[in-house]
């Protein structure tokens, strides 16, 4: 086995004693390799033909907001961006990471449509409600959700406060990140075509309800709802 030469010291003690903490997610793997044989085939399939997914999914990070169990989706349905408060921040901002997954998911993959979906109870919504002042030992994380500010200013223009505030500052930042899109030229431009969609979604953790942002009525509408 070849040598890690690259690491620096303090990386290999790190990885050296997450061994043990792992062992959990590796016995999963090892379930997954033994039980998963049925569909090697098309597992095999996407690795020689590549990927075409359906969507560019732009997800929030949060662990109980997985993509695929909440749509059913399958291995190579979703392009996946997932990140605090699934924010897009607009070209040319500090980041590149959401933007690079933007131009290679419409231009490279041309995919059909583009989902953005928060959730209700998003820390990151909360935390930019709360004012950002207080993440005191978190530079990265207040600098990252700066730009919620302007959703939350919005939902709190509504008069609405508690609970009500909360869901309404996740709605209006679901619909900010789906205008940010449009300050990518490659997204302009599909939409323009007409050959892409967008889509805001916002995901209940407690009704396990998808709500889907309907533009011809200007309100959130349950997807249940929605289907044909
Ligand atoms: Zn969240």
């Amino acid at each position: 086995m070849a040598k890690t030469k690259r690491l620096m010291s303090k990386t290999v003690r790190a990885v050296k004693r997450g061994r043990e903490t792992t062992q959990g997610f590796l016995a999963g793997h090892q379930h997954f390799r033994s039980n998963f044989f049925q569909e090697r085939t098309f597992l095999k399939r996407l690795a020689v033909e590549g990927q075409t997914p359906k969507a560019l999914y732009i997800g929030c990070s949060d662990s109980r907001v997985v993509p695929e169990y909440l749509t059913h989706a399958g291995v190579g349905d979703l392009f996946v961006v997932r990140n605090i408060a699934n924010h897009v921040p607009k070209r040319r901002a500090k980041d590149l990471s959401v933007g690079a997954a933007i131009e290679y998911a419409v231009t490279v993959l041309k995919v059909k449509d583009i989902i953005v979906c928060g959730h209700y109870g998003c820390g990151g919504v909360k935390a930019a409600i709360d004012g950002l002042d207080a993440l005191t030992k978190q530079v990265e994380l207040k600098t990252w959700l700066k730009d919620l500010v302007d959703s939350v200013d919005k939902a709190k223009a509504s008069g609405l406060t508690g609970d009500a505030l909360f869901r309404r500052a996740v709605e209006e930042h679901v619909l900010d990140a789906l205008d940010d899109l449009i300050s990518f030229s490659c997204v302009r431009e599909v939409l323009d075509a007409g050959t892409v969609h967008v889509h805001g979604w916002v995901y209940d953790l407690h009704s396990t309800q998808l709500m889907v942002f309907d533009a011809d009525t200007d309100a959130w509408v349950d997807a249940l709802k929605l289907q044909k």
